[in-house]
Protein backbone atom coordinates (compact mmCIF):
# COMPACT_ATOMS: atom_id res chain seq x y z
CA UNK A 1 0.00 0.00 0.00
CA UNK A 2 1.26 3.41 -0.88
CA UNK A 3 0.41 4.95 2.40
CA UNK A 4 1.77 8.44 1.47
CA UNK A 5 -0.97 8.53 -0.49
CA UNK A 6 -3.41 8.02 2.02
CA UNK A 7 -1.81 11.12 3.98
CA UNK A 8 -4.12 14.52 3.29
CA UNK A 9 -2.09 16.64 0.48
CA UNK A 10 -0.60 19.02 2.50
CA UNK A 11 0.98 16.31 4.39
CA UNK A 12 2.27 14.15 1.58
CA UNK A 13 4.43 17.47 0.37
CA UNK A 14 5.68 17.98 3.74
CA UNK A 15 9.19 17.90 5.19
CA UNK A 16 9.91 17.62 8.55
CA UNK A 17 11.44 19.75 11.11
CA UNK A 18 15.76 19.23 11.13
CA UNK A 19 16.60 20.04 14.50
CA UNK A 20 20.56 20.43 15.63
CA UNK A 21 22.64 17.59 16.06
CA UNK A 22 22.36 16.15 19.80
CA UNK A 23 26.20 15.87 21.41
CA UNK A 24 25.75 12.43 22.07
CA UNK A 25 24.88 11.52 18.26
CA UNK A 26 27.91 13.25 16.89
CA UNK A 27 29.99 11.83 19.28
CA UNK A 28 28.70 7.95 18.78
CA UNK A 29 29.60 8.75 14.55
CA UNK A 30 32.81 10.17 15.04
CA UNK A 31 33.81 8.33 17.95
CA UNK A 32 35.28 11.94 19.18
CA UNK A 33 34.75 13.16 22.62
CA UNK A 34 34.13 16.60 24.39
CA UNK A 35 31.91 17.73 21.31
CA UNK A 36 30.18 21.33 21.70
CA UNK A 37 26.82 22.22 20.26
CA UNK A 38 25.84 25.53 19.15
CA UNK A 39 23.26 24.55 16.84
CA UNK A 40 19.89 25.15 18.81
CA UNK A 41 20.07 28.61 20.67
CA UNK A 42 19.49 27.23 24.05
CA UNK A 43 21.03 28.91 26.69
CA UNK A 44 24.87 27.80 27.50
CA UNK A 45 24.93 28.34 31.69
CA UNK A 46 21.48 25.84 31.25
CA UNK A 47 18.24 26.26 33.41
CA UNK A 48 18.86 27.83 36.70
CA UNK A 49 18.99 26.96 40.28
CA UNK A 50 15.57 27.57 41.07
CA UNK A 51 13.64 26.19 38.36
CA UNK A 52 15.42 22.78 38.67
CA UNK A 53 14.66 23.05 42.33
CA UNK A 54 11.36 23.31 41.71
CA UNK A 55 11.26 20.67 38.78
CA UNK A 56 12.61 18.13 41.32
CA UNK A 57 10.32 18.98 43.53
CA UNK A 58 7.15 18.62 40.79
CA UNK A 59 9.02 15.14 39.92
CA UNK A 60 7.75 13.55 43.11
CA UNK A 61 4.45 14.04 42.52
CA UNK A 62 4.81 12.75 38.36
CA UNK A 63 1.74 10.38 39.21
CA UNK A 64 -0.66 12.90 39.45
CA UNK A 65 -1.99 14.62 35.99
CA UNK A 66 -0.66 18.14 35.68
CA UNK A 67 -2.64 21.01 36.36
CA UNK A 68 -4.89 20.72 33.13
CA UNK A 69 -5.06 24.70 32.41
CA UNK A 70 -1.86 25.65 33.86
CA UNK A 71 -3.34 27.63 36.75
CA UNK A 72 -0.69 29.37 38.59
CA UNK A 73 1.77 29.39 35.06
CA UNK A 74 -1.30 31.75 33.51
CA UNK A 75 -2.02 33.83 36.40
CA UNK A 76 1.41 34.55 37.02
CA UNK A 77 2.09 35.39 33.22
CA UNK A 78 -0.76 37.37 33.23
CA UNK A 79 0.35 39.39 35.40
CA UNK A 80 3.72 39.73 33.85
CA UNK A 81 2.07 40.73 30.61
CA UNK A 82 -0.82 43.25 32.56
CA UNK A 83 -3.40 41.01 31.03
CA UNK A 84 -6.40 38.47 32.21
CA UNK A 85 -5.39 34.80 33.26
CA UNK A 86 -7.93 34.07 30.30
CA UNK A 87 -5.55 35.85 27.82
CA UNK A 88 -2.93 32.95 28.13
CA UNK A 89 -2.54 29.65 26.49
CA UNK A 90 -0.30 27.71 27.80
CA UNK A 91 1.87 24.95 25.09
CA UNK A 92 4.21 22.60 25.01
CA UNK A 93 6.97 25.38 24.10
CA UNK A 94 5.43 28.18 21.78
CA UNK A 95 5.83 25.57 18.74
CA UNK A 96 2.37 23.43 20.06
CA UNK A 97 0.87 27.59 20.25
CA UNK A 98 1.50 27.86 16.73
CA UNK A 99 0.20 24.54 15.60
CA UNK A 100 -2.68 25.91 17.54
CA UNK A 101 -2.92 28.63 15.68
CA UNK A 102 -3.13 26.81 12.15
CA UNK A 103 -5.87 24.48 13.28
CA UNK A 104 -7.68 26.83 14.81
CA UNK A 105 -7.83 29.76 11.93
CA UNK A 106 -6.43 27.91 8.73
CA UNK A 107 -7.58 25.06 6.82
CA UNK A 108 -8.16 24.70 2.55
CA UNK A 109 -8.96 27.36 0.51
CA UNK A 110 -7.17 30.20 2.95
CA UNK A 111 -3.88 31.56 3.17
CA UNK A 112 -1.23 32.41 5.51
CA UNK A 113 1.41 35.08 4.80
CA UNK A 114 5.02 34.94 6.14
CA UNK A 115 8.28 36.25 5.04
CA UNK A 116 11.53 34.96 3.21
CA UNK A 117 14.22 32.84 5.58
CA UNK A 118 11.37 33.15 8.06
CA UNK A 119 11.22 30.59 11.42
CA UNK A 120 10.84 27.23 9.87
CA UNK A 121 7.81 26.09 11.99
CA UNK A 122 5.56 28.38 10.03
CA UNK A 123 5.54 26.03 6.78
CA UNK A 124 5.30 22.94 8.20
CA UNK A 125 1.87 24.45 10.70
CA UNK A 126 0.65 26.13 7.58
CA UNK A 127 1.33 23.19 5.27
CA UNK A 128 -0.33 20.69 7.34
CA UNK A 129 -3.34 21.78 7.87
CA UNK A 130 -3.61 21.79 3.90
CA UNK A 131 -4.01 25.63 3.97
CA UNK A 132 -1.60 28.06 1.53
CA UNK A 133 1.54 29.87 1.80
CA UNK A 134 2.11 32.98 0.69
CA UNK A 135 6.11 34.04 1.18
CA UNK A 136 7.32 37.61 1.26
CA UNK A 137 10.53 38.55 -0.37
CA UNK A 138 12.88 39.59 2.64
CA UNK A 139 14.89 43.11 2.30
CA UNK A 140 17.49 42.92 -0.08
CA UNK A 141 19.38 45.58 2.10
CA UNK A 142 18.20 48.62 0.17
CA UNK A 143 16.04 50.07 2.70
CA UNK A 144 15.81 47.49 5.30
CA UNK A 145 18.11 45.07 7.14
CA UNK A 146 19.29 42.30 4.50
CA UNK A 147 17.22 39.27 4.95
CA UNK A 148 14.70 40.95 7.52
CA UNK A 149 11.27 40.95 6.94
CA UNK A 150 9.85 43.47 4.47
CA UNK A 151 6.58 44.72 5.61
CA UNK A 152 5.04 46.27 3.16
CA UNK A 153 6.09 43.39 1.12
CA UNK A 154 4.17 41.25 3.41
CA UNK A 155 1.12 43.82 3.47
CA UNK A 156 0.70 43.47 -0.52
CA UNK A 157 -0.19 39.86 0.09
CA UNK A 158 -2.97 40.49 2.67
CA UNK A 159 -6.06 39.91 0.46
CA UNK A 160 -9.81 38.03 1.14
CA UNK A 161 -8.24 34.75 1.80
CA UNK A 162 -5.50 35.94 4.12
CA UNK A 163 -6.02 34.27 7.20
CA UNK A 164 -2.52 34.39 9.40
CA UNK A 165 0.36 36.81 9.24
CA UNK A 166 2.97 34.82 11.34
CA UNK A 167 6.34 37.71 11.89
CA UNK A 168 8.91 35.98 14.48
CA UNK A 169 10.77 39.77 16.31
CA UNK A 170 13.50 38.72 16.08
CA UNK A 171 13.52 36.41 13.04
CA UNK A 172 15.27 33.02 13.59
CA UNK A 173 17.73 32.16 11.81
CA UNK A 174 18.44 35.61 10.85
CA UNK A 175 18.81 37.71 13.83
CA UNK A 176 16.83 40.85 12.17
CA UNK A 177 14.37 42.57 14.05
CA UNK A 178 11.29 45.36 13.38
CA UNK A 179 11.13 48.56 15.54
CA UNK A 180 7.82 49.53 17.41
CA UNK A 181 6.62 52.03 14.99
CA UNK A 182 7.00 50.25 11.71
CA UNK A 183 5.25 47.29 12.96
CA UNK A 184 2.35 48.66 15.09
CA UNK A 185 1.28 50.42 11.81
CA UNK A 186 1.33 47.05 10.22
CA UNK A 187 -0.87 45.47 12.41
CA UNK A 188 -3.15 48.39 12.75
CA UNK A 189 -3.79 48.34 8.81
CA UNK A 190 -4.72 44.81 8.93
CA UNK A 191 -8.13 44.07 7.26
CA UNK A 192 -10.34 42.09 10.98
CA UNK A 193 -10.07 39.24 9.33
CA UNK A 194 -6.70 38.53 9.52
CA UNK A 195 -4.81 37.22 12.96
CA UNK A 196 -1.19 38.41 13.38
CA UNK A 197 0.96 36.38 15.31
CA UNK A 198 4.19 38.26 16.72
CA UNK A 199 6.59 35.46 17.72
CA UNK A 200 9.03 37.18 20.28
CA UNK A 201 10.81 33.70 21.28
CA UNK A 202 13.78 35.89 22.04
CA UNK A 203 12.42 38.98 23.35
CA UNK A 204 14.45 38.69 26.74
CA UNK A 205 17.78 39.11 25.03
CA UNK A 206 16.89 42.15 22.86
CA UNK A 207 17.97 45.43 24.78
CA UNK A 208 17.14 47.97 21.88
CA UNK A 209 15.63 51.23 22.54
CA UNK A 210 12.71 50.74 20.10
CA UNK A 211 12.23 46.91 20.50
CA UNK A 212 8.25 46.74 21.12
CA UNK A 213 7.00 44.42 23.54
CA UNK A 214 3.83 43.80 21.64
CA UNK A 215 1.76 42.15 24.65
CA UNK A 216 1.01 45.76 25.67
CA UNK A 217 -0.38 46.62 22.47
CA UNK A 218 -3.28 43.90 23.43
CA UNK A 219 -6.57 46.04 24.27
CA UNK A 220 -6.03 48.03 20.61
CA UNK A 221 -5.37 45.27 18.61
CA UNK A 222 -8.01 42.48 19.27
CA UNK A 223 -6.69 40.15 16.30
CA UNK A 224 -3.10 40.11 17.71
CA UNK A 225 -1.03 36.75 18.89
CA UNK A 226 1.97 37.22 20.78
CA UNK A 227 4.12 33.83 21.61
CA UNK A 228 6.64 33.36 23.75
CA UNK A 229 9.20 30.49 25.49
CA UNK A 230 11.03 29.15 27.90
CA UNK A 231 13.45 27.35 25.85
CA UNK A 232 15.89 30.29 25.56
CA UNK A 233 16.77 32.54 27.63
CA UNK A 234 15.27 31.10 30.64
CA UNK A 235 17.44 27.85 29.99
CA UNK A 236 14.17 25.19 29.71
CA UNK A 237 14.43 24.09 26.34
CA UNK A 238 14.10 20.63 27.23
CA UNK A 239 10.59 20.58 29.73
CA UNK A 240 8.58 22.56 26.72
CA UNK A 241 6.76 25.18 28.24
CA UNK A 242 5.77 27.98 26.03
CA UNK A 243 3.04 30.18 25.47
CA UNK A 244 0.55 32.45 23.38
CA UNK A 245 -0.83 36.09 24.96
CA UNK A 246 -3.99 37.35 22.82
CA UNK A 247 -7.60 38.22 23.65
CA UNK A 248 -9.42 35.73 26.14
CA UNK A 249 -11.58 35.36 22.84
CA UNK A 250 -9.04 34.00 20.72
CA UNK A 251 -7.76 31.65 23.59
CA UNK A 252 -10.83 30.14 24.15
CA UNK A 253 -10.65 29.38 20.49
CA UNK A 254 -6.89 27.86 21.34
CA UNK A 255 -8.05 26.05 24.04
CA UNK A 256 -10.55 24.19 22.13
CA UNK A 257 -8.35 22.73 19.83
CA UNK A 258 -5.26 22.36 22.86
CA UNK A 259 -4.27 19.05 24.04
CA UNK A 260 -5.60 18.36 27.77
CA UNK A 261 -2.20 18.51 29.97
CA UNK A 262 -0.02 19.85 27.28
CA UNK A 263 2.38 21.36 29.22
CA UNK A 264 3.79 18.60 31.56
CA UNK A 265 3.82 19.43 35.51
CA UNK A 266 7.27 19.44 35.75
CA UNK A 267 7.44 22.22 32.97
CA UNK A 268 5.38 24.25 34.70
CA UNK A 269 7.03 24.34 38.28
CA UNK A 270 9.83 24.84 36.15
CA UNK A 271 8.70 27.99 33.94
CA UNK A 272 6.97 29.45 37.16
CA UNK A 273 9.75 29.32 39.29
CA UNK A 274 12.16 30.45 36.71
CA UNK A 275 10.40 33.84 36.89
CA UNK A 276 11.50 34.10 39.81
CA UNK A 277 15.12 33.94 39.35
CA UNK A 278 15.66 37.32 37.56
CA UNK A 279 19.82 36.97 38.46
CA UNK A 280 20.00 33.84 36.14
CA UNK A 281 18.12 35.83 33.66
CA UNK A 282 20.31 38.91 34.23
CA UNK A 283 23.60 37.05 34.07
CA UNK A 284 22.10 34.97 30.61
CA UNK A 285 21.78 38.13 29.16
CA UNK A 286 24.65 39.73 30.10
CA UNK A 287 26.53 36.44 28.83
CA UNK A 288 24.81 36.50 25.38
CA UNK A 289 25.75 39.77 24.92
CA UNK A 290 29.72 39.71 25.38
CA UNK A 291 29.46 36.54 23.02
CA UNK A 292 27.66 38.59 20.40
CA UNK A 293 30.41 40.58 20.50
CA UNK A 294 33.14 38.17 20.46
CA UNK A 295 31.53 36.15 17.86
CA UNK A 296 31.09 39.41 15.86
CA UNK A 297 34.53 40.88 16.06
CA UNK A 298 36.24 37.04 15.33
CA UNK A 299 34.23 36.62 12.21
CA UNK A 300 35.51 40.58 11.23
CA UNK A 301 38.94 39.15 11.58
CA UNK A 302 38.55 36.30 9.82
CA UNK A 303 36.94 38.47 6.91
CA UNK A 304 33.79 36.81 6.82
CA UNK A 305 30.55 39.00 6.98
CA UNK A 306 27.62 38.18 9.26
CA UNK A 307 24.12 39.42 9.55
CA UNK A 308 23.44 41.63 12.71
CA UNK A 309 21.66 40.08 15.49
CA UNK A 310 19.77 40.93 18.85
CA UNK A 311 19.27 36.94 19.42
CA UNK A 312 21.49 34.34 20.86
CA UNK A 313 23.00 33.05 17.77
CA UNK A 314 24.15 34.92 14.74
CA UNK A 315 23.98 33.85 11.16
CA UNK A 316 27.63 34.06 8.96
CA UNK A 317 27.97 34.49 5.63
CA UNK A 318 31.01 31.50 5.16
CA UNK A 319 31.26 33.02 1.47
CA UNK A 320 31.16 29.67 0.03
CA UNK A 321 28.57 26.47 0.11
CA UNK A 322 28.17 26.45 3.91
CA UNK A 323 27.52 22.64 3.98
CA UNK A 324 31.19 21.61 3.37
CA UNK A 325 32.19 24.17 6.42
CA UNK A 326 29.58 22.09 8.42
CA UNK A 327 30.84 19.12 8.06
CA UNK A 328 34.38 20.08 8.90
CA UNK A 329 33.20 21.74 11.73
CA UNK A 330 31.28 18.51 12.90
CA UNK A 331 34.50 16.58 12.86
CA UNK A 332 35.99 18.76 15.25
CA UNK A 333 33.17 18.48 17.54
CA UNK A 334 31.67 21.48 17.02
CA UNK A 335 27.88 21.58 15.90
CA UNK A 336 26.35 24.74 14.48
CA UNK A 337 23.58 24.81 11.66
CA UNK A 338 23.59 24.72 7.97
CA UNK A 339 20.77 26.69 6.69
CA UNK A 340 20.38 26.22 3.80
CA UNK A 341 16.50 25.01 4.25
CA UNK A 342 16.16 28.58 4.86
CA UNK A 343 17.36 29.48 1.73
CA UNK A 344 20.73 30.54 3.07
CA UNK A 345 23.22 28.09 1.49
CA UNK A 346 26.14 29.94 2.04
CA UNK A 347 25.57 30.92 5.51
CA UNK A 348 25.80 28.48 9.32
CA UNK A 349 23.77 29.70 12.03
CA UNK A 350 25.90 29.89 14.95
CA UNK A 351 24.32 29.14 18.78
CA UNK A 352 26.28 32.28 21.26
CA UNK A 353 27.92 29.66 23.62
CA UNK A 354 30.07 29.79 26.56
CA UNK A 355 33.36 32.26 25.83
CA UNK A 356 35.59 29.19 25.44
CA UNK A 357 33.29 27.20 23.56
CA UNK A 358 32.73 30.68 21.26
CA UNK A 359 36.51 30.76 20.99
CA UNK A 360 36.73 27.26 20.30
CA UNK A 361 34.43 27.59 17.49
CA UNK A 362 36.56 30.16 15.77
CA UNK A 363 39.35 28.54 16.22
CA UNK A 364 38.06 25.50 14.36
CA UNK A 365 36.47 27.85 11.75
CA UNK A 366 39.64 29.64 10.92
CA UNK A 367 40.92 26.24 10.80
CA UNK A 368 38.41 24.70 8.33
CA UNK A 369 38.52 27.97 6.08
CA UNK A 370 41.71 28.04 5.62
C1 LIG B 1 13.08 28.47 19.22
C2 LIG B 1 11.95 29.23 18.57
C3 LIG B 1 10.62 29.03 18.94
C4 LIG B 1 10.12 28.10 19.92
O1 LIG B 1 10.58 27.13 20.46
P1 LIG B 1 9.83 26.30 21.61
O2 LIG B 1 10.93 25.53 22.17
O3 LIG B 1 8.81 25.46 20.89
O4 LIG B 1 9.19 27.27 22.51
C5 LIG B 1 9.64 29.78 18.36
N1 LIG B 1 9.94 30.70 17.46
C6 LIG B 1 11.18 30.94 17.07
C7 LIG B 1 11.44 32.01 16.08
C8 LIG B 1 12.23 30.20 17.60
O5 LIG B 1 13.47 30.40 17.18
Amino acid sequence: MPYDELAVPGVRSLQPYQPGMPIAELERRYGIRNAIKLASNENPLGAGHLALAAARQALADCARYPEGSGHFLCARLATLHGVAADAITPGNGSNDVLDMIARVFLGPGVEAIYSQHAFAVYPIAVQAVGATARVAPAHDGSDGPAYGHDLAAMRSLVGPATRVVFIANPNNPTGTWLEAGELREFVAALPDHVMVVIDEAYFEYVSEAKYPDTSRWLADCPNLIVTRTFSKAYGLAGLRAGYAVSSPEVAQLLNRVRQPFNVNSIAQAAALAALDDVAHLESSIRLNQVGIQQLGSGFTRLGLSFIESVGNFIAVDTGGSAAEYYERLLRQGVIVRPIANYGMPNHLRVTVGLPEENARFLAVLEQVLA
